[in-house]
C-alpha cells in the first residue's frame, strides 16, 4: 500500500464531505438537517464505491459492511461521527469514517481478506449540537440509548422523534439496534487528536490508553454588595475576589496534580448584577475537571472544593456548589492497546501512548465491547472544533497503514475481554 496516496485520498474525502454545511460560511452539520442528509447520501455513495454493502439504521447511522466470507466470523466495528459542532473542522469524526472506507477499497483491489467481517459505521450524531444529547448514534448499539431524549426539542421546538420520522427514520426501531457482544470482536476508532500533544512530541500517531471522564460543578459565592467608594478594604466581603481566589486554587491544584493527568477549567465566571461602582455581592462560576482515571480526578475535586470552603470561611462569604455532571473515565482494552501500539511501532517509530481528554464514540462503545483508539496529529497548533483544524496527507497515510497492520492481527488473537470485565 502506498501510504501517501491513500493519505491523499483520505484528506480529499474529508474535503468533499466538508462542502455540506447548514451555515454557508463555516462547517456546521446538525443531526438530520439538510447538510447532514447530504453528507449521509455522500457517505452511502463512498461506501458503495468501495465495494461495501450499505444500509442505514433506525437512528440514521450509515453502515458499510465487508464480509470475510467465513461463516460465523465475528465483526470488527470501526467508525466515528459525521455530525459537527457549530463551525467545526473537516477531520473531526469524518477521518474515522473515510479512512476505513479507503482501506476497504484498497483491500478489494488487492483481494486481501481480513480475519473478521468489517463494519464501518458513520455515526449520525455525537456532538449534541441540535438536541443537546450526545452519542445518539453509538448509544443504541450498546444498549445505552436514553429513550427520554426522543421528547427533547431543538431551538425551533421540533421534537427529536418527529425530526427522525420526517427524515424517514424509525424511533421504534432504536431498541432493536443493540448488538449481541458475542458476535462482535470489538470497536476501533481513528480520530484527529484535537489537541497539541502529538504536534509538540513530533509524532504522527498516538495510541489512546483511556478516554477521560468528566465531573462538573456549578458554584455560587455570596458575599455583601457595597459601595465601591465607601467600604474600606478590610471590611469587605467581596464575592468576586473570593471566587477569583477559588479559581486560582483550582488552577494550582490541577497544575500540581501528582498523576499529571487531571485538567481543570472554570469556563464560566460571572459577577451577578455586576457594576463598575459596586462591590460584587454574588459571583457564579463553573468547575470542569477531567482525568484519564477517576481516582486522581476525584481526589483533585475533593481538594478543590475544600479549598473553596476554606477561602469562603476566611473571607466571610458563603460558598455553595452543585454537581451537574459526572461521567467516569473509560479505559481502552489493554490487549488491544498493546496490539495497536505494536502495529504503530511496526511502521518504524515507538508508539506514543496518551489519554484522550475529549469524549468520543469509542467511550460509549467501550462500555460493552473491547475497544481501541488511534489519534492522528492535528496541525495548526492542535486547534480543533474550528475551521482551522487540519492534518497532513502523510499523517493520514500513516494512520491507514497502522490501522491495516492492527486489523491483520485481530481475529487471530485469543478472545479479547472488554475493559469493564478486567477491573
Ligand atoms: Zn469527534
Amino acid at each position: 500500500m502506498e501510504t501517501l496516496s491513500i493519505g491523499q485520498e483520505i484528506v480529499a474525502a474529508c474535503e468533499r464531505l466538508g462542502r455540506h454545511s447548514d451555515d454557508p460560511d463555516g462547517l456546521t452539520v446538525a443531526y438530520l438537517g439538510a447538510a447532514h442528509r447530504a453528507v449521509a447520501a455522500d457517505l452511502k455513495e463512498e461506501m458503495a464505491g468501495a465495494g461495501l454493502a450499505v444500509t442505514v439504521d433506525a437512528i440514521g447511522n450509515v453502515i458499510g459492511r465487508r464480509s470475510c466470507g467465513r461463516p460465523g466470523a465475528r465483526t470488527l466495528i470501526t467508525g466515528s461521527h459525521f455530525d459537527t459542532v457549530r463551525n467545526g473542522g473537516r477531520f473531526d469524526g469524518r477521518l474515522g469514517i473515510v479512512l476505513p472506507i479507503a482501506l476497504a477499497r484498497h483491500l478489494n483491489e488487492t483481494g486481501e481478506r481480513l480475519p473478521f467481517d468489517l463494519e464501518i459505521i458513520a455515526f449520525a450524531e455525537e456532538e449534541g449540537l441540535r438536541f443537546a444529547s450526545t452519542f445518539l448514534g453509538s448509544s443504541p448499539l450498546v444498549g445505552q440509548f436514553d429513550a427520554s431524549v426522543l421528547e427533547r426539542t431543538d431551538a425551533a421546538g421540533v421534537r427529536l422523534a418527529d425530526a427522525m420520522r420526517d427524515a424517514g427514520l424509525d424511533p421504534a426501531g432504536i431498541a432493536g439496534l443493540r448488538r449481541d457482544p458475542g458476535t462482535v470482536l470489538g470497536y476501533y476508532e481513528v480520530h484527529i487528536e484535537q489537541g497539541p500533544v502529538l504536534l509538540a512530541a513530533g509524532e504522527a500517531l498516538g495510541v489512546v490508553t483511556s478516554i477521560a471522564g468528566g465531573v462538573r460543578h456549578s458554584c455560587r459565592v455570596t458575599g455583601s454588595a457595597g459601595h465601591a467608594g465607601t467600604v474600606p478594604m478590610r471590611l469587605r466581603h467581596d464575592a468576586g475576589t473570593a471566587a477569583a481566589e477559588m479559581v486560582l486554587a483550582l488552577e494550582e491544584r490541577c497544575s500540581a496534580d501528582p498523576s499529571a493527568t487531571v485538567v481543570g477549567t472554570a469556563g464560566r465566571f460571572e459577577v451577578v448584577r455586576g457594576a463598575t461602582n459596586v462591590i460584587p455581592g454574588e459571583c457564579q462560576f463553573t468547575i470542569d475537571l477531567r482525568g484519564a482515571a477517576d481516582g486522581p480526578r476525584d481526589l483533585a475535586l475533593a481538594d478543590v472544593l475544600r479549598s473553596c470552603r476554606e477561602i469562603a470561611a476566611r473571607r466571610g462569604v458563603l460558598f455553595e456548589s452543585e454537581l451537574t455532571m459526572n461521567v467516569p473515565a473509560t479505559p481502552c482494552t489493554p490487549a488491544w492497546v498493546d496490539a495497536l501500539a505494536a502495529a504503530v511501532a511496526s511502521l518504524g517509530r515507538p508508539a506514543h501512548r496518551m489519554p484522550s481528554g475529549a469524549g468520543h464514540d469509542a467511550m460509549m462503545m467501550g462500555r460493552a465491547l473491547p475497544m481501541a483508539m488511534l489519534f492522528v496529529r492535528c496541525g495548526n497548533g492542535g486547534v480543533s472544533h474550528s475551521p482551522h483544524e487540519t492534518m497532513t496527507a502523510a499523517d493520514a497515510g500513516q494512520a491507514a497503514a497502522a490501522t491495516l497492520a492492527f486489523w491483520r492481527g485481530r481475529g487471530t488473537a485469543a478472545r479479547d475481554v472488554p475493559a469493564k470485565a478486567q477491573e
